[in-house]
């Protein structure tokens, strides 16, 4: 339901809390943050409300200064923690708004092929594309252009990568999704009201585009893997 993202040059996990409290106003059942910290990925999750979140990550806290986070509203599979966003499978992190409609015919393909499911929602089969497309040998730009080539319906969603502590993919298609510039940071948000604590410049991404961003900015290409440009814009949303 609501997605924020920060590869920054301070910690994050408290960030991307704050973040998502400010597109708490949207609804949602769970919660939950991703990082990387020294090469690993790490998380806490949390049914209900931001606070238990909150409670794990005072009592737990997480280090990294790049992460996702996510608010879930479940479509597919109860709102438990186990299916709460982050998703993790061999050392990809991914966070999603939206429904994968082919999720059940891409779940069995991937069952058959040895994969081995740990929740019930539909966004798991977009980390178990990315994590065989890795082991096979591809590079991570090549591995999200092949899943996105294969998922249908309706997403926006955050990739981090354990392998690159300094990058987050991003991908729309329909749910909005907008790059948000800073000095020395860059944020992801799926709305403008996210980042407005962070900064006022942005880009949205246009329906087809992915992103790969790093601490100096953003790559933007299109379903085919172009490259795109698209305008930066300064936005009213009140900090
Ligand atoms: N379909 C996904 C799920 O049920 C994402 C729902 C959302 O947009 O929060 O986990």
């Amino acid at each position: 339901c609501g997605i924020v993202g920060i590869v920054g040059k301070e910690p994050v996990a408290e960030r991307l809390v704050d973040a998502l409290r400010r597109l708490e106003y949207r609804g949602y059942d769970s919660a939950g943050v991703a990082t990387i910290h020294d090469g690993v990925l790490k998380r806490r999750r949390a049914e209900g409300k931001l606070f238990n979140l909150e409670k794990k990550l005072a009592s737990e806290p997480l280090a990294g200064n790049i992460g996702i986070a996510h608010t879930r509203w479940a479509t597919h599979g109860i709102p438990n923690e186990t299916n709460a966003h982050p998703h993790f499978v061999d050392g990809v992190a991914v966070v999603h708004n939206g429904i994968i409609e082919n999720f059940s015919e891409l779940k069995d393909e991937l069952s058959a092929d040895g994969a081995t499911f740990e929740t019930q929602t539909d966004t798991e089969v977009v980390a178990q594309l990315l994590a065989r497309s890795r082991r096979a040998g591809m590079g991570r730009r090549e591995a999200m252009l092949a899943m996105l080539k294969q998922v249908t319906g309706a997403y926006a969603l955050a990739v981090i990568f354990a392998d690159d502590p300094s990058t987050i993919m991003a991908a729309r298609s329909g749910p909005p999704l907008a790059i948000g510039y800073g000095r020395g940071e860059t944020y992801l948000g799926s709305d403008a009201i996210a980042l407005a604590p962070f900064t006022n410049e942005i880009t949205y991404l246009v329906d087809g585009d992915w992103a790969v961003i790093g601490r100096d900015g953003a790559f933007i290409f299109d379903h085919d893997g172009n490259a795109v440009d698209r305008p930066r814009q300064i936005t009213q949303a009140a900090a």
